[in-house]
């Protein structure tokens, strides 16, 4: 089960881990966009942290809702509103308390939907959503194969990181990245390389 705590520690890991790559994701966007990911979803995510320490949120649906959105309002570019989908819509999603592993499954794949939705992105177009796909149908079969949640959450993290490493020959169909045409190809996606992240943390967390 995955109690409120659990989604706390979810975003203070997240934002442990945004921060010690925040370079990393910096330099990726400076190869295809105009590198202010890592700055961004920095700031963003420490900004998560200190709404959530100032307000304990009651439930994991709150902890969700609060950070997306926080992220919406004063993450700028398109990371900010893109996650902030994601996470209010798994918010909306998520009615239970403690939640179990089917029911993170299920608020997952509708956050990755409300992101296709918003961004018009689908797998393949070089964004986020070819790490949180992977990771949304990972979490899928782990339900279906009646796995424990920490298992469940490794292999979420583990298909979002292939995912990430996958966008490198692709040419960017969606966002700023999409610009450079053909010369987009050879460089990991910033935004999956983050989503990517946010999956480890979760797995760092449950563990
Ligand atoms: P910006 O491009 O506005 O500077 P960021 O640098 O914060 O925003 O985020 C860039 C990332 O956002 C990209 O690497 C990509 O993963 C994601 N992204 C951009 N546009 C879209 C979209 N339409 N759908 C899904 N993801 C997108
Ligand atoms: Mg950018």
């Amino acid at each position: 089960m995955m109690d409120t705590d659990l989604f706390v520690a979810w975003f203070e890991e997240s934002a442990r881990l945004i921060r010690r790559e925040r370079d990393r994701l910096t330099r990726l966007d400076a190869a295809i966009g105009d590198a202010d990911h890592g700055t961004n979803l920095d700031r963003g995510f420490s900004e998560v942290c200190k709404a959530l320490a100032d307000d304990p949120p009651g439930s994991p649906s709150e902890v969700l809702t609060t950070a997306g959105s926080i992220l919406i309002r004063r993450v700028g570019g398109a990371a900010g509103p893109l996650y902030g989908s994601l996470f209010r819509q798994m918010g909306r999603a998520l009615r239970e308390s403690p939640v179990t592993l089917a029911g993170f499954a299920a608020a997952f794949e509708d956050g990755v939907v409300a992101i296709e939705r918003l961004g018009k992105a689908t797998p393949g177009d070089k964004t986020m959503v070819d790490a949180l796909t992977p990771a949304s149908r990972a979490l899928a079969l782990a339900v279906r194969d009646g796995v424990g949640v920490h298992e469940a959450l490794v292999k979420a993290a583990d298909a979002a990181l292939e995912g990430a490493k996958a966008t490198i020959p692709m040419q960017a169909k969606k966002g700023r990245a999409s610009y450079l045409g053909e010369r987009s190809i050879g460089h990991e996606d910033p935004g999956a390389a983050s989503a990517a992240l946010l999956l480890e943390a979760l797995a760092s967390v449950a563990g």
